[in-house]
């Protein structure tokens, strides 16, 4: 089975290394600073069962103050609408206001997994049951996974999250 998997999130939330270390090349450019990424690029994991076929996304812009901002919410956007299922890429354990609008954003009709990234960052653990527990009860995401796509952990489990929806 064949699908596509877009990644979305506000910048610097890790989803160019998550994407890197998916696909494992350096195709999409990773960078500390906010808004490296500036066109979709499209990477591909292929195993015995399935092949994934990624969509880099630029950061959504959550102020609609420039005309560059709304073109590239736009082209998110439509990269969202063209897939089978979206990784929605947050920071542990924050959930503010730039990722309540990329949120907003994303189209109802598409499974949403809500991947919780940076967990190695995480100096106290306990705190991520209950926020996994909060964002669950909240919003209907088709699955929720913490990982560390820099440490590359929980990324087998996130494929197989991903693989029922391709
Ligand atoms: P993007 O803007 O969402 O594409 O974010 P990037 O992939 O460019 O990552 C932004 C920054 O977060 C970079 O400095 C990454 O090295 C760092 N980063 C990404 N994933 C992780 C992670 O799992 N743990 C930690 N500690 N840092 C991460
Ligand atoms: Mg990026």
């Amino acid at each position: 089975r064949t699908g596509y998997v877009a990644i979305v999130g506000r910048p610097n939330v890790g989803k160019s290394t998550l994407l890197n270390h998916l696909i494992q090349q350096k195709i999409s450019i990773t960078s500390k600073k906010a808004q490296t990424t500036r066109h979709r690029i499209n990477g591909i994991l292929t195993d015995e069962q399935s092949q994934f076929i990624f969509v880099d996304t630029p950061g959504f812009q959550t102020r609609y103050s420039s005309q560059l901002n709304q073109i590239m919410n736009r082209t998110v956007i439509q990269s969202i609408r063209e897939v089978d299922i979206v990784l929605f890429v947050i920071e542990a354990i924050r959930f503010d206001e730039r990722d309540k609008g990329v949120l907003k954003l994303l189209s109802a009709d598409r499974p949403v997994i809500l991947v919780i990234n940076k967990v190695d960052q995480l100096a106290q653990k306990t705190q991520l049951l209950p926020f996994m527990e909060s964002m669950a009860k909240e919003f209907s995401f088709a699955g929720i996974i913490p990982v560390s796509a820099a440490r590359g952990i929980q990324l087998t489990e996130l494929i197989d999250m991903v693989r029922p929806y391709l």
